[in-house]
């Protein structure tokens, strides 16, 4: 009662009311956009540290309006997950993804990781949705992983189950398994003693932004040790700068991304640069 009590104060206060408007525009638009396909799919090089080549991609969902700026996906994912239309926009992602790098994987045995949304993970169908996706395209299991967030977690226990089931079943294929993001959230490391996975992602706000500070770098190295510890393969995100790889590289991380190596583009882009580090 109480909970109810809220939402109807809450849809008159007017701050609330805009907000929830602009959400419904926001799906709306989006809608429209799957039906127009106005999405692409940007790639960003994943590069093994000691040798500094490109070993994967990650894939970014982009959205291009004709005639507009294009939109980054933190300004659409959070509307696309709470409506639902994540569940069709990342099946796409996925698909497109897997099409895209397929070729790349035969030619230079790299691999493609896809973000998925704890919504996707949930859905009856992933895995049958992942599997078919993989048969599509030809990308062997062993190419693929799939980057979730320690917020699959905090969802009702069905859901869980279900997730955990599908990370299981995919893992059995041979599909790897990243926790993105690692060390923004706020619930017990305990998640990664029971989240099936293979890699972790140490999130970019872990970089430091001042080569001499030791506090930062040690904070880098305990979690390198944990991920390691666990027997996980670790990789750094937001690698900006020389000092960073150098630092990550003394510490044993095992890959990084980041704009020091590239920043994400489109296919092409990346065929070009698999290209070229073979040449060189
Ligand atoms: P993420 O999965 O953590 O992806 C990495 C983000 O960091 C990307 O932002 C990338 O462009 C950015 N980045 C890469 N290198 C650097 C760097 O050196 N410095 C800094 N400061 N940033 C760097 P992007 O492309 O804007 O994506 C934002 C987020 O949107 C992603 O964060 C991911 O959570 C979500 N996202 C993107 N594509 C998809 C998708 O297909 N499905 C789902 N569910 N989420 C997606
Ligand atoms: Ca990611
Ligand atoms: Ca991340
Ligand atoms: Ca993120």
């Amino acid at each position: 009662a109480k909970a109810a009590g809220k939402d109807r104060y809450e849809l008159f206060d007017p701050r609330l009311r805009r907000e929830q408007a602009e959400r419904i525009r926001m799906v709306e638009r989006l809608r429209a956009a799957l039906d127009a396909d106005e999405f692409t799919v940007h790639y960003q090089p994943i590069v093994a540290l000691r040798s500094g080549v490109s070993i994967g991609f990650e894939a970014l969902v982009r959205w291009t309006p004709p005639e507009q700026a294009p939109v980054g996906p933190d300004q659409f994912i959070p509307a696309a997950e709470d409506s639902g239309l994540i569940v069709g926009l990342g099946e796409w992602v996925l698909r497109r993804a897997c099409a895209e790098a397929a070729p790349w994987h035969r030619r230079y045995g790299t691999t493609i990781a896809v973000n998925v949304s704890p919504r996707q993970l949930a859905e009856p169908s992933f895995a049958a949705v992942v599997r078919q996706a993989l048969a599509d395209s030809g990308l062997p299991p062993n190419a693929l992983t799939i980057e979730i967030t320690e917020g699959v977690l905090v969802r009702s226990g069905a859901q869980t189950e279900l997730t955990l089931a599908h990370l299981s079943e995919l893992r059995a294929d041979g599909v790897r398994v990243a926790i993105d993001d690692f060390g923004t959230g706020y619930s017990s490391l305990a998640y990664l003693r029971d989240l099936p996975i293979d890699i972790l992602k140490i999130d970019k706000s872990f970089m430091p932004d001042d080569p001499t500070d030791a506090q930062q770098a040690a904070l880098v190295r305990a979690v390198v040790d944990l991920a390691r510890s666990l027997g996980l393969t670790t990789v750094a995100e937001g690698v900006e700068t020389a000092h960073h790889a150098e630092l990550l590289r003394t510490l044993g991380c095992d890959r990084g991304q980041g704009w020091l190596f590239g920043r994400p583009g489109p296919a092409p882009a990346a065929a070009i640069r698999l290209a070229a580090e073979t040449t060189v």
